[in-house]
């Protein structure tokens, strides 16, 4: 399973490339099945039982994971439209990235690498983020360099 790091820099990859304005929106979206199913260690920290939070793994799921995130889109209804597409689109965006890792107990054969491989993936979309940066940056005569600013 890719770690946090590499499906934040998935979205953001995504959304520079297809110029999204709320790239937060979709950075939430493919955090949540991760931020979801990880409820479940509330009852280490409090007394809530342990029967209301082991369902809390299910928004691992697409399907449950899809629907719970159209209803959180419900929470930023002064950007209605936009979180209605972008955090389900973020967290289709975390299952597909996931799809890539194979996971010891069952073995998908598109997936290309190992669970513990994810550092693969980190570095690949370290590289192409950073690469998508510097070749908007020069399209856009940005430098960064201020010498001959006047
Ligand atoms: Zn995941």
């Amino acid at each position: 399973m890719p770690d946090w790091i590499t499906h934040i820099l998935s979205a953001l990859i995504i959304a520079e490339l297809l110029k999204v304005r709320k790239k937060s929106l979709l950075v939430l979206g493919v955090l949540l099945p991760d931020l979801l199913c990880k409820l479940y260690l509330l009852n280490v920290f409090t007394n809530i039982p342990i029967q209301l939070t082991t369902f809390m793994s299910t928004f691992h799921e697409l399907v449950p994971a899809i629907l719970a995130s159209v209803l959180i889109a419900f929470f930023f209804y002064k950007n209605l439209m936009e979180a209605m597409i972008l955090i389900p689109a973020g967290t289709l965006l975390h299952f597909l990235l996931d799809a890539t890792t194979r996971h010891y107990f069952y073995t998908p054969w598109w997936a290309f690498f190992w669970a513990d491989e994810y550092w693969i993936l980190l570095f690949m979309f370290m590289i192409a983020y950073l690469g998508i940066l510097l070749i908007k940056r020069f399209r856009n005569g940005n430098t960064g360099c201020n010498m001959h600013a006047q």
